[in-house]
């Protein structure tokens, strides 16, 4: 699963590499040209947004969307480099002058008007981006005081309360900041909320950085690293989404 900080990654690498070009752009596959990204041939890339999951390329008065989800990647290589992935699957090809940038995969590429962008349901339900350089915590947690029955660890991957936050840093943000994922809302201060979005903040720009995850308990595979006690994992939320906790650290 991308998080923000693989976007936000994959946001430099295709910065660098296609930003201010005129864009040669194909549609190997099916899905690509049902989006008609083909019609942004030979236009100029302007610039690339990320906020959350999502990348924002601005091509002018159109603007290509794209969330990786689970399963989708954007790849980027050398022109005339050997790709890791077939052709015929690539949903989008943007050839720059020394460099191409290959989607494969996702649940969502398409074609947006620019004037559409602030107003579309799905971006603009989207709450504030984890990693903007402008995070602020408090109005995300305003926002998540609306549901006070809701528990914290659920409430971190709601993108309409936060951008950006994926199943791994719910998991080590709350162990960083010692809180249990399995508190509702109305049992937690401000200030442990804050504690959480911070540290969740914190080791993502770390990862940005780094290009690395480390993991404390996600995935559960060795003890917890303070106590040395068992790490738990249990789904949760409705689309039950594993959180891994240790509950001796974090009680
Ligand atoms: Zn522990």
């Amino acid at each position: 699963m991308a998080e923000g900080d693989t976007i936000l990654r994959a946001k430099n690498r295709l910065s660098d590499a296609l930003v201010g070009q005129s864009i040669g752009v194909s549609a190997p596959n099916p899905r690509g040209r049902a989006a008609g990204i083909e019609r942004l041939d030979g236009r100029t890339l302007a610039g690339i947004d990320a906020h959350g999951k999502h990348l924002l390329f601005d091509f002018g008065d159109l603007v290509l969307h794209s969330h990786l989800g689970m399963s989708g990647g954007w790849h980027v290589y050398g022109r005339g480099e050997r790709w890791r992935r077939p052709r015929t699957s690539a949903w989008a090809v943007l050839s720059g002058e020394r460099s191409e940038a290959v989607e494969f995969g996702g649940p969502t590429l398409r074609l947006l008007r620019a004037s559409r962008v602030a107003i579309d349901p799905q971006l603009a339900r989207l709450g504030p981006d984890i990693l903007a350089p402008e995070f602020e915590p408090a109005p995300v947690i305003a926002a998540m005081r609306a549901d006070p029955g809701r528990s914290l660890g659920d409430a971190l991957l709601d993108q309409t309360l936060v951008a950006g936050i994926g199943n791994i840093f719910k998991s080590e943000a709350c162990f960083a900041a010692r809180v249990d994922p399995w508190r509702p809302l109305a049992d937690l201060g401000d200030e442990e909320v804050a504690a959480v979005l911070e540290a969740a903040r914190a080791q993502m720009l770390a990862a940005v950085a780094s290009g690395r995850h480390t993991y404390a308990v996600y995935r559960a595979r060795r003890p917890c690293p303070v106590c040395r006690g068992r790490v738990s994992a249990r789904g949760q939320g409705d689309a039950n989404r594993t959180t891994y906790w240790c509950p001796n650290c974090q009680g």
